[in-house]
């Protein structure tokens, strides 16, 4: 049956390009209105009272949406952007317009369900039906050769199962006209300001300067592969540190899903075919599948991902320590490696895989703070948040997640001298540590205060002592390994 007019409700999607919900309702409407609410749920605060969207990712959320509306113009259509619950916004929208039916991508986890439930009930009553496809993932949710339910408690096994027998599926085609009736009033995109934060001014020292949006994804995408060629070396260079070249730096934009990761294999799969085939364009899709596998353990543990015991059900010796808590987020721990990473995250919304390793062990392994006031730091000020591989991975480095090895520790210390080995990172960061010699710059603070003094190192700081057995600690260990 083909309606009149139909939704489609634009959610982590924000693209025209391999979007199956957008062609699936130009396939079944006669106009197509779309349409983005900025919920005010995702604006309120996270259970410890943090900015649930900071302002670096809402600034590229505004960016992503002012791209998505520009695209949608190109082609005969607009984009209707209003504030407030999607659940009482679509309804009335469905109404004015007279659309028989709403298109989306579907989520997987418990904020975003209950918005799914909330509206299919608020259109049931108007008789307006709800169609919602899987859409974010490379594996589609139907292909996986197993149940959900049975999926493999380890990566290696999913991983192993995935590529022997799912296929990955074409793109779906980017729509060149989509026939949308007059909007009279498609709605203001709101500013920073307006969304009420104050702007900010990404540090110049940042890896790279994100803009949102679907243009820019495919911009990123052709520098990194075709431009730079870097694709070649990613598996040796992708525990880097420092400047945009290391990784890919795709996952702000295919948090938002500016980007699809089945366009991402597509044009892995043509640089293959026309420059060349390795390890590090395989390690590029076997990340992607790591991303898949989060959203795929979110969808099968539920609640569990975000309680105490996470997954496992399993606690650890960790408590509720604002103190400590703080002395972390702000990058004054005393360990230097730490205290870059941390200091990065907050002047740039980015940090490395690598860091992002290092400083949640750190926090739950030797801070012994409470893995989840943690997650939701980095749910608060990530730009490339994204429900479940944030919160999966934060499972796993707790220890209470999809980890094989029985209590992973990472050295903090050790880590620090082998990923920075010339102390670059640290310095680029704590400027302060400039005049230290490589010898120094990533031990503890406390373990040097007359050397510091020596080379007129002043940290400027009020750096913290409480945690001064835990730096001990770590260095102890990584004198014995
Ligand atoms: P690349 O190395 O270029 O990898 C390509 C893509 O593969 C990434 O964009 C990402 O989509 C995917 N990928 C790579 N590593 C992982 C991984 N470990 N888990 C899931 N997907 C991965 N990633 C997010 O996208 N959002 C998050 O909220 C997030 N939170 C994290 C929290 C912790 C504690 C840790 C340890 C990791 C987290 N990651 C998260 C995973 C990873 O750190 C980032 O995806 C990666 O650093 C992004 O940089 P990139 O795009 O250059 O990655």
């Amino acid at each position: 049956m083909k309606w009149k007019r139909v939704i489609v409700w634009f959610r982590n999607d924000l693209r025209l390009h391999d979007h199956e919900a957008l062609v699936r309702a130009i396939e079944h409407g006669l106009e197509v209105i779309p349409v983005y609410v900025l919920d005010n749920r995702q604006f309120g605060e996270t259970s410890f009272g943090f900015p649930k969207t900071g302002p670096y990712r809402t600034k590229f959320l505004l960016e992503s949406l002012t791209q998505l509306r520009s695209r949608l113009k190109s082609v005969g259509s607009d984009l209707i952007v209003r504030k407030g619950l999607p659940e009482e916004i679509i309804p009335e929208i469905a109404n004015q317009y007279g659309a028989g039916g709403v298109y989306a991508h579907k989520e997987v986890t418990e904020e975003e369900l209950k918005v799914e439930k909330a509206l299919e009930k608020a259109l049931f009553k108007s008789g307006i039906d709800v169609e919602l496809v899987w859409g974010s993932t490379l594996y589609h949710l139907a292909d996986l050769p197993m149940p959900v339910r049975s999926l493999p408690e380890i990566f290696t096994h999913f991983r192993k199962e995935v590529e022997k027998f799912a296929p990955v599926r074409s793109t779906f085609p980017t729509p060149e006209s989509i026939p949308t009736p007059y909007i009279e009033n498609p709605g203001h995109i709101p500013s920073v300001e307006d969304m009420g934060m104050s702007l900010v001014e990404i540090d110049t020292r940042a890896v790279l300067d994100f803009k949102g949006g679907e243009i820019e994804a495919l911009e990123r995408l052709q520098t990194y592969f075709w431009e730079e060629d870097r694709l070649r070396e990613y598996k040796e260079t992708r525990n880097g540190l420092l400047g945009q070249g290391y990784s890919s730096k795709f996952s702000p934009w295919l948090a938002l899903g500016c980007i699809s990761p089945r366009h991402i294999y597509k044009e892995v799969k043509r640089y293959e075919k026309m420059r060349k085939k390795n390890s590090s364009t395989y390690w590029l899709i076997f990340e992607l599948i790591w991303r898949d596998y989060f959203r795929f353990v979110a969808k099968r543990y539920g609640n569990l991902l975000f309680l105490e015991g996470g997954i496992k059900g399993e606690y650890g010796n960790w408590q509720v320590d604002w103190a400590r808590f703080e002395q972390w987020k702000d990058g004054m721990t005393g360990i230097p490696f730490i205290d870059a990473n941390m200091r990065e995250l907050k002047e740039t919304g980015f940090m490395s895989n690598r860091g992002r390793q290092n400083v949640a062990s750190f926090l739950v392994k030797d801070l012994r703070v409470d893995w989840r006031m943690g997650a939701e730091w980095f749910e608060s000020t990530l730009l490339d948040y994204d429900v479940c591989s944030n919160w999966g991975n934060w499972n796993y480095v707790a220890g209470i997640g999809n980890d094989p090895r029985e209590n992973r520790y990472f050295n903090v210390i050790s880590q620090a001298k082998r990923y920075d080995a010339q102390g670059d990172y640290v310095r680029h960061w704590l400027p302060e540590l400039e005049s230290l010699p490589n010898g120094y710059v990533h031990e503890p603070y406390e373990m040097y205060p007359s050397e510091l003094k020596s080379y007129g190192v002043s940290l400027g700081g009020n750096y913290p002592h409480p945690i001064i057995n835990q730096a001990k600690s770590a260095r102890t260990y990584a004198r014995k390994n």
